[in-house]
Formats: structure tokens, sequence, C-alpha cells
């Protein structure tokens, strides 16, 4: 039986659409059998990005019951499976996504890893990504409104009962005041799964004449090559995180030991607020989600 991750986020442009098309092409690189799921029903921008909106059968239909999920998945890069998402705002209005969790634990015994592709935020359709897989993966900025953001989401998906697994960390320019790996570690209280340097490949992917993925189109830009470090490690490899952005000079070294001086007691403010106060207003808005009981989870390696 595979494994299913919801790539998620607290707010949307931290790159969860980007790294799950091309993470997902990368797993199925080593031989994996994936399912990519734009479970981002609202924007359907996962299907954009593989020029499969217009599908005829997407996840609309199968969580309108009126399709069976074998009908709407389709081959997508390097062998693997796609469910997209349609852009009708009619089917949309009418989707019942709690039918999700049902839809997906139905694919697991097909697939080594399903991904969905989260919408951004808290709303209804967020939570039913989130309570519809075993693992979550947090994409994160290396700044603290992201990483708070990220651990009102962990908390969320920890409530839902899905296992916040670890933590990948997107647009690192490697620019002083961003927070280390290694910090953002201790505040999520996850690990470092990806690094992912801001890489103007990437940035372009949405916006040649044919879109695609960046992994099909420049395959050993640096941002390319983090995610591909990234399935090393869901694929159970030892892999040492390395983004390609050049390490400061002595004088960029002395100003970030500096800044992180500087900035520890910022970032202790930012995780005590969120977890004494924020959490505790994400757990009251949420007492209408009933409780799932935590069972343990086995990660693939
Ligand atoms: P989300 O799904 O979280 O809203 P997207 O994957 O749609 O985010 O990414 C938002 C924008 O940022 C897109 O234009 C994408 O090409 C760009 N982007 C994502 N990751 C990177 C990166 N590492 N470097 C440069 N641009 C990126
Ligand atoms: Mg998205």
């Amino acid at each position: 039986m595979g494994t299913s991750y919801c790539i998620a986020s607290g707010k949307g442009g931290t790159g969860k659409t980007t790294i799950t098309a091309n993470l997902g092409i990368a797993l199925a690189q080593r031989g994996k059998k994936v399912l990519i799921v734009d479970a981002d029903i609202a924007m359907a921008n996962l299907s954009l990005l593989l020029g499969m909106h217009s599908s005829p059968i997407t996840l609309h239909d199968v969580l309108l019951g009126e399709s069976s999920v074998m009908d709407a998945i389709y081959d997508a890069p390097e062998g693997m499976s796609f469910l997209p998402s349609g852009l009708s705002f009619e089917s949309y209005r009418r989707v019942d996504s709690e039918r999700l969790g049902q839809v997906i634990d139905s694919l697991k015994d097909s697939y080594d890893f399903i991904l969905l592709d989260a919408p951004a935020g808290i709303e209804k359709n967020v939570l039913a990504a989130l309570s519809a897989v075993d693992c979550v993966l947090l994409v994160t900025m290396p700044i603290s409104p992201s990483i708070a953001d990220a651990l009102k989401t962990k908390i969320v998906a920890q409530r839902l009962g899905a296992k916040p697994v670890g933590t990948i960390v997107n647009f690192v320019r490697g620019e002083k005041g961003e927070i280390s790996p290694d910090d953002i570690s201790k505040m999520l209280e996850l690990p470092i799964y990806g690094m992912v340097p801001y890489d103007d490949e990437i940035r372009k992917s949405f916006m040649q004449e044919k879109i695609s993925p960046t992994i099909l189109t420049k395959p050993n830009c640096n941002g390319v090559k983090a995610i591909q470090a990234m399935a090393d490690k869901l694929t159970g490899k030892r892999v040492k995180l390395d983004t390609g952005v050049k390490k400061p000079g002595i004088l960029g070294f002395l100003n970030k030991l500096f800044s992180i001086f500087k900035r520890k007691p910022q970032e202790k403010r930012i995780k005590e607020a969120v977890e004494k106060k924020q959490s505790k207003e994400v757990e009251e808005s949420f007492e209408e989600v009933p409780e799932i009981s935590e069972e343990s989870i086995e990660i693939k390696g």
C-alpha cells in the first residue's frame, strides 16, 4: 500500500503546485508508481501546469458522484498518473469535497506515492485535502510570516488526523534576513525534506508559450536539482540538502551570523505567539471539525 501526501501551506504562492508537479515527475523517474491529484478544486492550477484543465472527466465529476475515479485518471509525463480538476465554476459549486478521503483511500493500493496539491488557507476544501491523506509536507518560504502560516496549517492537519512529516523550504535566496533551515526546522518541529532555491527557470514555468513543469524543460537548473534531491529523500536515500545558492563571502558570513543573533528573540516571539495564541484560535475555529483518532502511520521509505 502506498502513502498519500498533501503538499500544503498557509498561503498561496509558496510553490505547492510547482513542487507537486515536479516532485511527482521526479518520483516517477525513479520508477515509482505516482499519482498526483489537483485537490485545488477551485483554481485547478496543477491541471493548467500539466495542460489538462480541459480533460473531459475530472475530480469534480468524481466528487459529484457522477463518474468513477478510474475514468478521471490520465497518463501524465514520465509514466506518472494525474487526477485533474476542472475549471467549471458551476460544477465546483456543487462539489462535495468531503468525499476526497474515500477517493484517495480507494487508490492507495495502486500507487507508491499519491501527492495532493492543496488549495491555500484553511477553508473547507483545504480541510478536505488535509484529512484525505496520511502525511503532510508543509511548504514555506524562509521568512517569519510564511513559517507562522505553516505552523497554523500543521496544527490544523494534526487536528484532522494527518501526520505532518516534513517541511519544504522554497524560494531560498541565501539573503541576509532569511531564516535558516535549522531554525525553521526547530520552529515547526519538523525535519526539512527539501530546500528549493529561487530559480528564474521555475518562475518562467507558467509563462512559456507551452506551460510545463520545469523538470521537463530545464532538468539541470538548480531548482530542479533540489526537487530531485527531495525525491531521493522520499525514496529513502540519504541526501545532503544544497540549494546551489552561492555561499556568502566572509563579510556575508559575518553579517549572517550577526543577523542570527539579532533575530533570535523575534523568532521566539513568533513561535510563542503562534503556538499559544493563534493555535488556540485555530483550534477554536475548528471545533466543528469531527475528531479523527490518530493512527500510527507508516512513512514509506
Ligand atoms: P502555490 O501553488 O503555492 O500557490 P505556485 O506553485 O503556483 O504556488 O507558485 C507561485 C509562483 O511562484 C509561480 O509563478 C511559480 O512559477 C513561482 N515559483 C514557485 N517556486 C519557485 C522557485 N523556487 N523559484 C522561482 N519561482 C518559483
Ligand atoms: Mg497552487
